[in-house]
C-alpha cells in the first residue's frame, strides 16, 4: 500500500544568526492510510516543527514531503496553503474553538474557509458532528461543554473537510483519563474511516493502546519506529521492530 504522507530528510533551520537552532536533522516519516501513528519524545525534540511542515504551515530547509499525490514541496505560499485546505485537519492541545460561535457555527465556519458552498455547510456539519457522537451538543456554546466535547467538536472540525491526513499535536494532553482515552479511541476511529492517515504527537503513555505505529524522535532525528498492531493479512514478523 501507498504511504498518504511521506516526508523525506527534512531539515528545518529556526531563528538565525546566534539563534539558529536546527529543529530537525534529516527527518523521514510516512504516515499510512487507515493508521494512527503515535509521535513521541521529549519536549524540545522537534515534534511541532516536524507536525507543522507535514501540515504545510511551515516550509522545510531541506528535504521533500509528498501528500496524496501532490508534491508539497517547491509550493508557493498560496499552493501550499491549498494543498493544507484541501488534505490536511489539524487537531490542538487546546481545541482553538471560537468561543463565541456554537458547535454546528465552529465546523461551519471551517467548511467556509475551505470555500465550501454555504448550502452544505450545515449538512457537513451535522455530519461531522454525529460521527463524534456531539449531534446533540450541536447549538451548545464552547464555555458550556466539557474538554473532551471540546476535543471532540475539534475533531468534528478537522474531519468536516474530509482531509486526507489528520495531524494532532497533544490532543489528551489537557484531558482527564477518561475523555483522553475516548479522544483517542475517535481518533482510531477516524482512521480506519475512509483510509486516512494520522499522526498524534504525545508524550501521554495512555495514548499507547491506540497506536498501528510509534515514532521516536530525540534531538530533531527518529531514535525509533515500531509497528504496534499488525494488519489483518500480515504475518507476525510484521508486529515486530523493523
Ligand atoms: P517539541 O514540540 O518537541 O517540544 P518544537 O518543535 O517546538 O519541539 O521545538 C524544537 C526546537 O526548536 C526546540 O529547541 C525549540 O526551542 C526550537 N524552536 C521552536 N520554535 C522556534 C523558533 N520560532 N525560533 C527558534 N527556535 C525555535
Ligand atoms: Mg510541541
Amino acid at each position: 500500500m501507498e504511504p498518504i504522507l511521506e516526508a523525506s530528510n527534512i531539515v528545518k533551520v529556526l531563528g538565525s544568526g546566534a539563534a539558529e537552532v536546527r529543529a530537525l536533522k534529516g527527518v523521514s516519516l510516512e504516515l499510512m492510510p487507515g493508521e494512527l501513528t503515535l509521535l513521541m519524545g521529549p519536549s524540545g525534540s522537534g515534534k511541532t516543527t516536524l507536525l507543522s511542515i507535514l501540515g504545510c504551515i511551515l516550509t522545510p530547509s531541506e528535504g521533500t514531503l509528498r501528500i496524496g499525490k501532490n508534491m508539497a514541496t517547491g509550493l508557493t505560499s498560496e499552493g501550499m496553503a491549498d494543498l493544507r485546505r484541501r488534505h490536511v485537519g489539524f487537531v490542538f492541545q487546546s481545541y482553538n474553538l471560537v468561543p463565541t460561535l456554537t458547535a454546528a457555527e465552529n465546523v461551519m465556519l471551517a467548511l467556509e474557509l475551505r470555500g465550501t458552498p454555504l448550502s452544505e455547510a450545515p449538512g457537513i456539519a451535522e455530519n461531522a458532528l454525529k460521527q463524534v457522537k456531539l449531534a446533540h451538543r450541536a447549538h451548545a456554546y464552547p464555555s458550556k461543554l466539557s474538554g473532551g466535547e471540546k476535543q471532540r467538536v475539534a475533531i468534528a472540525r478537522s474531519l468536516a473537510g474530509s482531509p486526507s491526513v489528520i495531524l494532532a499535536d497533544e490532543p489528551t494532553a489537557a484531558l482527564d483519563s477518561e475523555n483522553g482515552k475516548a479522544v483517542m479511541a475517535l481518533l482510531s476511529e477516524v482512521a480506519k474511516d475512509k483510509g486516512r492517515g494520522i499522526l498524534v504527537v504525545t508524550h501521554d503513555h495512555r495514548t499507547l493502546s491506540y497506536a498501528d505505529r510509534l515514532v521516536r524522535i530525540e534531538d530533531g532525528k527518529i531514535v525509533g519506529r515500531a509497528r504496534r498492531r499488525a494488519r489483518p493479512g500480515d504475518g507476525a514478523a510484521a508486529a515486530a521492530d523493523h
